[in-house]
């Protein structure tokens, strides 16, 4: 059976969070979001949350043998056998060899949305999140303390505590020197689509859908080729 494997990347607030619901709604498949599972892990208020929360609220990563460890359990489950977003991981080199290994073999299509770093800085500062949903706000007034609530589930938006422009470049930094080179090993490998993710977000989840099903036949078997190693099973377009 096919399987839709998609792994949205780009910088902290280029959007993945509100495409990746967009795109889930589109293609069937569950939304694996490796920052949202740390936060659940980090508001358990467990000794392991405890340390996540300062990983988390300095802007560094969390280890790759942990993130490895908690995605392999994660694509186990039988909602992820038909396919999946991953959202914030493969963040290294090491994760997206890992990941690869743990695909055996089906491809995947790594789309990446690009936003200038100076319009990210803004986008987050201003961040509200609704913690049910997963819809993003961005509030005018950068103050986080007036009551904001979600316009779907009438639940108060959050800040992250992560959205304060200190830790915001510290992130930024990271995404350049960590995960930039993640770019570079799709792209050698065919499997990179890159997405402008600066206009609205309807013209960005067009933009997107639009790539993704250009591609799908690398999702789709090929009757009669030999099965191919992992890397070279996204055909270039
Ligand atoms: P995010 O919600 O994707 O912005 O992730 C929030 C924070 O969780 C990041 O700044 C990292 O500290 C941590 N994190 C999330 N995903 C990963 C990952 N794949 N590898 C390492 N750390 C991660």
């Amino acid at each position: 059976m096919p399987s839709t494997n998609i792994i949205l990347m780009g910088p902290p607030g280029s959007g993945k969070g509100t495409q990746a619901v967009r795109i889930a709604q589109r293609y069937h498949v569950p939304i694996i979001s490796t920052g949202d599972i740390l936060r659940a892990t980090a508001r358990s208020g467990s000794a392991l949350g405890l340390e996540l929360r300062a990983i988390m609220a300095s802007g560094g990563l969390v280890s790759d043998g942990m993130m490895v460890d908690l995605v392999r359990e994660r694509l186990q489950r039988s909602d992820a056998t038909a396919g999946f977003i991953l959202d914030g991981f493969p963040r290294t080199v090491g994760q997206a060899g890992a990941l690869a290994e743990m695909l055996g073999g089906r491809p995947v299509v790594a789309v990446v949305l690009e936003v200038p770093d100076q319009d990210l800085e803004a986008r987050l500062d201003s961040r509200r999140i609704c913690l049910k949903c997963r819809a993003v706000y961005h509030s005018g007034t950068r103050l986080g303390s007036e009551a904001e609530t979600c316009a779907r589930c009438g639940v108060a938006l959050i800040k992250r505590d992560d959205d304060n422009l200190e830790v915001i470049r510290t992130r930024l930094q990271t995404y350049h020197r960590d995960t930039e080179p993640v770019l570079a090993y799709y792209a050698e490998r065919g499997a990179l689509v890159t997405i402008d993710g600066s206009p609205a977000p309807d013209a960005v989840t067009r933009a997107i859908i639009r790539a993704i099903d250009a591609r799908r036949q690398v999702f789709l078997p090929d009757p009669g080729a030999p099965r191919p190693h992992a890397s070279k099973n996204v055909r270039r377009s």
